[in-house]
This record gives structure tokens, sequence and C-alpha cells, in this order.
């Protein structure tokens, strides 16, 4: 098993897919190593590529502002992406990138060990739920798998972009507020 720092020096060095090339830092998951509650979106935007920090700019103040309703904060969770470097231009990842980045979120799971997992958006809902996963009608739903509770809710940045999906967004943030509440933890 590897430490975290040992996961982001190997994160940093990366070459396993073609966009080691186009990056300027790798974007390994921040947040306490002992948390609940991961969520994972896709992959770092530009800002993030920039900084070498997961959800920074408007989307981050979007996900701030979503955790403080559900009464948490970014030091009690784990922020992560399912790829950690970012795709030229914030296109979706391609399969081949998702395969060779998905080893580095396996093993931030097996650290954590978290209780509740939240997909943030579409592609991690299908990578980590369903391969067919309809966000606009499946965002707030809950499954149970491998003792894992798995949930996906809107991403940050498509709320910035149609902000009529903020309450619904809300709602599903109260609601892993009260999975909490349930799992006692
Ligand atoms: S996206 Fe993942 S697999 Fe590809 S170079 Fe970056 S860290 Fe490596």
């Amino acid at each position: 098993m590897y430490t975290w720092e040992e996961l982001k020096q190997f994160a940093d060095r990366c070459t396993r897919c073609p966009l080691c090339r186009t990056r300027t830092h790798p974007v390994m998951g921040r947040g306490s190593l002992k948390a609940d509650v991961m969520f994972i979106a896709e992959a770092p935007g530009r800002q993030e590529d920039q900084q070498g920090i997961p959800f920074v700019g408007p989307a981050g103040h979007m996900l701030d502002e979503l955790l403080a309703a559900a009464s948490l904060s970014r030091d009690e969770i784990y922020l992560t992406n399912i790829i950690k470097c970012n795709p030229p231009f914030n296109r979706d990842p391609s399969d081949e990138e998702k395969n060779a980045c998905i080893p580095y979120l396996k093993y931030e799971t097996l650290l954590i060990r978290p209780k509740i997992m939240v997909c943030l958006g579409r592609v991690a809902a299908q990578r980590i739920i369903s391969p067919d996963f309809r966000i606009t009608r499946e965002h707030g739903r809950w499954t149970e798998r491998k003792g894992y509770w798995l949930t996906a809710a809107y991403h940050p940045s498509a709320l910035l972009r149609d902000p009529s999906k903020v309450e619904e967004t809300r709602r599903d943030f109260l609601a892993i507020r009260d999975k909490l509440r349930e799992l006692s933890l």
C-alpha cells in the first residue's frame, strides 16, 4: 500500500497517458485522509492545472457553498478526480486516459476508505456508478456497493452554466449530510 505522499510523487512524474505532455501540474486529491465522504469529479480544469490544487476558481467557490449548506468543509472531506491531469480545452477525458489514471483513484480509495462516495457530474458517475448513468434523472439517488454508499450530484461547473440546477443540487448535498447522520458518522 502507498502513502498519499508516494501517490503524489508517482503522479508528479507520471507518463502513463498523453496528458503528461500538455499538463502544467498533475492534481492529486486533497483533504482529510480520514474522510467519511470522498467527492470525485472528472478532471482538473485549467486553473487547477496551473495551481496543482483541485477545485479552485469559480467552480471551487460553488462547491464550497454547497458544502457549507450541508455543514461540511474541505477539511473533513476528500476531493479528487477520475484523472489527475487537465485535458486540453477541458474536453472529456478519453477512455484511454481514464483507464491509465484510474489506479490512482483506486489507491486513494484504499488509503482513505470513505463510507460515502459522491460523483460530481456525468463523467465520474458513469465511471464509478454505472456506464449508462444519466445525471439529469439520477442525481441524488443512492446505491450501496461493496460497503460504499454511492451517489451523484451535478458538477459545480454545470451550476455556473445553468443556475436553475443550484437548488436541486443543494438538496442533494443536504441528503449527503442526512446520510452521514443515518450512518452515525
Ligand atoms: S492523467 Fe493520470 S495517467 Fe495520465 S499522465 Fe496524468 S497522472 Fe498519469
